[in-house]
């Protein structure tokens, strides 16, 4: 059996085996961080500096971080909190956010009775700007939903414009930066964001923990103890926040050639792709400056593969996706690919590959040499 090639990384990361060797005394470290004695300081002072770690890379104050058990809680925890905190009674959304913000936007429509609004998109599921000018000059004061880059199909949203309109309308900007967090490009610095969801399995830290930037704080989502300056309750998950914070400091002094390795495999790809298949159709953006460097999302026609086409490269030993991770046990089509008019046919044919460390060329062209083998003869 041949050894097996992740192109999954979208999905999660591999962890990084120096972000496990430094996690691995806290994990067997004893305490409680909350507790006074010495070993509960040790902890603390861990978690502390975690947090400074996080705050520097991102630009922010450490007091702007929470540390959260990983993305869709700290979607939660900005779309709740800013509904309970501030009354909002309008959200602004991009209909191909993760279902993390897409399902906890439906539910505060149907308990709280906000209102939500989706902004139009393009074929390459960009949102349109002066369509969510037009919904904040309707709705001043929303709370506006727009990721920076699609996890399913990797289209970058204009974010620096987004956050100028919400300010200029008074609106808060949440942007999930889930993706995108471990290539170096978030900073908040210069960008007038007011949540940013971030997820450490996703730039090769562990599962089940991640962290939530909040310009100002909301209420809490988990009520309890008083950690996170009572802002999350809970003992904190401290192994997985100091490899948090290890992970994010090293994706950051290492950032340059990182992208120029996934650019490097994106373009690969593509080529690849086009060679072998010239029917081959891309879904979203796939421009160096209008998409993650390190995701691909496409489809072939039904005369040329199956729609058992992720099973049968499983059986090559190719990991890939045809969605995001956590919809993928469902029996629905994408809502991202359906979003920009992929039909829900091409959508079950669709692949996603997503890549990162430890993948070369060699592992594109044997991932291309695994779909040729599945197309099916035209003589047949
Ligand atoms: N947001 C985006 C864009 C994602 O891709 C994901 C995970 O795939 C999440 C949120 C959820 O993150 P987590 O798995 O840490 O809950």
């Amino acid at each position: 059996m041949p050894e097996r090639i992740y192109l999954d990384y979208a999905a999660s990361t591999p962890l990084d085996p120096e972000v496990e060797a430094y996690m691995l005394p806290y994990l067997r470290a004893v305490g409680n961080p909350s507790s006074i004695h010495a070993a509960g300081r040790h902890l603390r002072a861990a978690i502390e500096d975690a947090r400074q770690t996080v705050a520097e890379c991102i630009g922010a104050d450490p007091g702007q971080i929470i540390f959260t058990s990983g993305g869709t809680e700290a979607d939660n925890h900005a779309l709740r909190g800013a509904v309970e905190t501030w009354n909002i009674q309008h959200i602004l959304y991009n209909p191909t956010e993760h279902h993390a913000v897409l399902h906890t936007i439906e539910s505060l429509v149907r308990n709280r009775g906000v209102e939500a609004h989706p902004i139009a998109i393009d074929p390459q599921g960009r949102i349109k700007l002066d369509h969510l000018e037009e919904l904040l000059r309707r709705y001043p004061r929303s709370m506006v939903a727009v990721m920076y880059a699609n996890n399913e199909i990797g289209t970058l949203q204009p974010i620096n414009e987004v956050a100028e309109l919400v300010q200029k309308y008074e609106g808060y900007f949440l942007c999930d930066t889930v993706q995108v967090m471990g290539l170096g490009w978030v900073s908040v610095k210069n960008w007038h964001v007011d949540f940013l969801a971030a997820s450490a399995h996703k730039f090769y830290g562990p599962k089940g923990v991640g962290f939530l930037y909040r310009r100002r704080p909301v209420k809490s989502l988990i009520t309890g103890g008083s950690q996170e300056r009572e802002q999350r309750a809970g003992t904190e998950n401290v192994a997985g926040i100091v490899g948090m914070a290890y992970a994010l400091k090293k994706a950051y002094e290492t950032r340059s050639a990182y992208q120029a390795h996934l650019r490097s495999i994106k373009a690969h790809l593509i080529h690849r792709l086009q060679e072998s298949f010239p029917e081959v159709i891309f879904h979203g953006d796939t421009t160096e400056a209008g998409s993650h460097p390190g995701i691909l999302n496409f489809h072939l026609p039904a005369s040329l593969i199956s729609d058992m086409i992720l099973i049968q490269l499983d059986i090559e030993g190719i990991c890939a996706s045809g969605t995001s991770a956590c919809s993928s046990g469902s029996a629905h089509p994408s809502h991202v690919l359906q979003a920009i008019g992929v039909s829900p046919e091409e959508a079950t044919r669709s692949l996603r590959f997503s890549w990162g460390h430890g993948i070369d060329k060699s592992h594109i062209d044997q991932a291309v040499e695994a779909i040729k083998k599945y197309i099916v003869s035209p003589s047949l």
